[in-house]
């Protein structure tokens, strides 16, 4: 499958790779406003797998405005109840933030939170192939974070905020990572996307949280 060569994330591009693999497009919006939309992932880890998207593009949170940083951490409380609501769960939200393109082991170098549904302690398998981490919360003013690095960002309830260091990872890291932890090995969106499991997760996501998304 040849996938496109713009940015998925970009307003005007952002359906490319939905509809060229005849997935849902406006109906995997969750949530939309001016600095930022939330979108079930093309191709979900596990059920209420979701992204918080910026409009424009930037390559990672850290250098977005304050304004949409503040809408972030609005959506992120909002989430939180919502998968309490809806799955029993706690959320694990992870970015991979890219200093520059191709770095932090992002596909796709345009600012988005992972939000998943917490399973499983990530933060040892991290630390196994990062090494230390750092308490830092990329959306707040204080953050003393210096943006020359790429990053791996990690929230949950279990292991607050949290920040790596890296140099330059594989792509797709983070979805190895945790589609290990699940126990499914096929982790790249490219390939995954299509499967049957992939698509029922991906419809099962879009009824489970459509208009429960707001800030
Ligand atoms: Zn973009
Ligand atoms: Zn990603």
């Amino acid at each position: 499958m040849e996938y496109s060569k713009e940015c998925p994330f970009c307003k005007d591009t952002r359906f490319n790779n939905n509809r060229l693999v005849n997935l849902p497009t406006e109906d995997s919006i969750l949530f939309e406003n001016d600095t930022i939309y939330v979108q079930v992932d093309i191709s979900p880890l596990c059920l209420g797998h979701i992204l918080i998207i910026t409009n424009k593009h930037y390559l990672n949170f850290f250098e977005t405005s304050n304004e949409i940083k503040k809408d972030v951490i609005k959506l992120k409380e909002n989430i939180k109840k919502v998968y309490k609501e809806v799955y029993n769960s706690d959320v694990l939200f992870f970015e991979h933030g890219s200093a520059k393109p191709g770095y932090a082991g992002a596909s796709i170098d345009h600012a988005h939170l992972h939000c998943i549904p917490y399973k499983f302690d990530i933060k040892k398998a991290l630390n196994d192939t990062l090494g230390n981490s750092i308490e830092c919360d990329i959306l707040s003013s204080s953050c003393q974070f210096n943006n020359k690095f790429s990053y791996i960002y990690l929230e949950s309830s279990q292991d607050s905020k949290i920040l790596y260091k890296v140099e330059k990872l594989p792509s797709q890291f983070l979805r190895r990572l945790v589609s290990e932890k699940l126990g499914n090995h096929n982790y790249l969106w490219q390939e995954k996307c299509t499967t049957v499991d992939s698509i029922t997760n991906l419809e099962q996501t879009i009824l489970d949280l459509k208009n429960k998304i707001f800030i």
